[in-house]
């Protein structure tokens, strides 16, 4: 192997991959590391593939990629103890080829893997079961990584760390600080199977149809955070993902947040007779704008979670912004490569393409979500009591005239919220997500 190349990529999840993909079909020599015993081993999601930008890099994916279902139906539910209301949208356009819809489920053990051989393909040398430990340095420059191997000191003229939300290449590098518990969430999932025809039955799909399902308040007993089913061809993907100073509050632990979720009576009758294939829990930086560390640095660049890129409002979008971060990293090395300038100067075209972008535009439109969840905890417990106990009454036939019914509905919403805090809240919500 040769011991100096134009990029070594940290990471061969959908950032690093993309940034390999990009490199190396300019020609440039890349090699990427991952500690994982293939690329996506230790990997996981969700999870709902966004693939804008996936398209730009693999034109027509789709046709090859082994995605599972086109997500044609999106679900949001609120639940309590017994009730549940939910804001269900489903769109038949949604079963046209991508670029209308851009949203596939998938399990990353499959998908990560079919990224990395495309990267691999196109001329890429991808490194598997090797942990990259630290950082070479010239000066003030990075000009290598030590991976952890005989010979593993490997030179570069640029390292992009796309090593994850912990990633320590960051840290090293002085990059981004210690985390606060609050801008991280811990996510607990299992893949349980089904046979296809139960899950299409059950969830109201044909053929490669999907849905994302998303369950707000008691899901998760009123933490900071949601559940969540996503169907796969032959499999649910079924999780819970909370801040971990929620966690820490509650004094529960994501296992223990999992099986309440899968036991509550709305859950419970999807999943029901499936089989628990997989485990596993991850962390989520959730922190959005406010948490995104310096981005590059003299021969470095961070991409994907390592850079804190994850739309956390309602769409959960990590792996679109990873691909992002991946290709504009890409491109701004091959642009610093015609100008032979690898410093800070030379590569901040990477800082630029991702403000022009929808990556850094999307992160500052949401930036106040983050700090709303946590300060405005009724909207996890009493507001969602409150409107299903409502809809209850409201639906509730009895002999009571129905005026009298609407009249104590006003009466009980009063006694528990005035007019006033009602336009408050909202007003609220209103500067928070629109
Ligand atoms: C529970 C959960 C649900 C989510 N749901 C969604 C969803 O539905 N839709 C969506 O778009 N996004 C979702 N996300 C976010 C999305 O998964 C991430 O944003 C995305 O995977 C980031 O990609 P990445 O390549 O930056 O990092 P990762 O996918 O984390 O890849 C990092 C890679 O680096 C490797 N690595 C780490 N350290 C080293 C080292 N020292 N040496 C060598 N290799 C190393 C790891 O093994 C890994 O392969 C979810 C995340 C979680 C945890």
């Amino acid at each position: 192997m040769s011991d100096k190349f134009d990029v070594a990529i940290v990471g061969a999840g959908p950032a690093g991959s993309a940034a390999a993909l990009t490199l190396a079909r300019e020609g440039l020599s890349v090699v990427v590391f991952e500690r994982g015993e293939f690329p996506g081993a230790k990997n996981m999601f969700g999870g709902v593939l966004y693939t804008t930008i996936l398209n730009k890099l693999v034109p027509n994916f789709w046709e090859e990629a082994p995605v599972e279902r086109q997500i044609v139906k999106r679900r949001f539910g609120l639940l309590s103890e017994k009730s549940e209301a939910a804001f269900e949208f489903r769109c038949e356009d949604y079963n046209a080829a991508p670029p209308y819809n851009q949203s596939f489920s998938a399990l990353r053990a499959r998908f990560d893997p079919w990224l990395a051989k495309k990267a691999e393909e196109a001329g890429a040398l991808i490194i598997p079961e090797t942990v990259v430990d630290d950082l070479i340095w010239e000066g003030d420059k990075v000009c290598g990584v030590k991976a952890r191997r005989e010979g593993g000191d490997i030179l570069a003229d640029v390292v992009i760390a796309a090593d994850g939300v912990n990633s320590f290449l960051a840290k090293k590098a002085g990059l981004r600080k210690e985390f606060k518990w609050n801008v991280l969430a811990v996510a607990a999932k299992e893949v349980i199977g089904l046979p296809r025809e139960v899950i299409e039955d059950r969830f109201g799909l044909e053929g490669d149809e999907g849905v994302a399902m998303e369950f707000f308040a008691d899901s998760v007993a009123g933490m900071v955070g949601g559940g969540f089913i996503y169907t796969n061809k032959e499999t649910l993907s079924v999780g819970i993902a909370c801040s971990i100073d929620a966690f820490i509050g509650k004094k529960i632990v994501p296992n223990d947040l999992l099986e309440r979720f899968k036991k509550h009576p709305s859950i419970r009758r999807l999943i029901r007779k499936g089989e628990t294939l997989e485990y596993s829990g991850h962390m989520i930086p959730e922190g959005g704008f406010n948490q995104v560390p310096q981005i590059l640095t003299d021969g470095l660049l961070l991409a994907g979670d390592a850079a804190h890129l994850v739309n956390a409002s309602l769409y959960h979008e990590g792996t679109n912004l990873a691909m992002a971060s991946g290709l504009y990293a890409a491109e701004a090395i091959i642009e610093a490569k015609k100008k032979g300038d690898f410093s800070k100067q030379g590569l901040k075209s990477y800082q630029e393409k991702l403000e022009c972008s929808f990556v850094m535009k999307d992160l500052k439109k949401y930036q106040k979500v983050e700090a709303w969840a946590h300060a405005n905890p009724k909207f996890f417990t009493e507001y969602p009591d409150l409107l299903l106990d409502l809809i209850k009454d409201y639906f509730t036939i009895s002999e009571k005239p129905k005026q009298t019914i609407q009249e104590n509905l006003y009466k009980k919403f009063r006694t528990h919220l005035s007019p006033l805090r009602a336009m408050i809240e909202i007003n609220k919500l209103r500067k928070t997500f629109l």
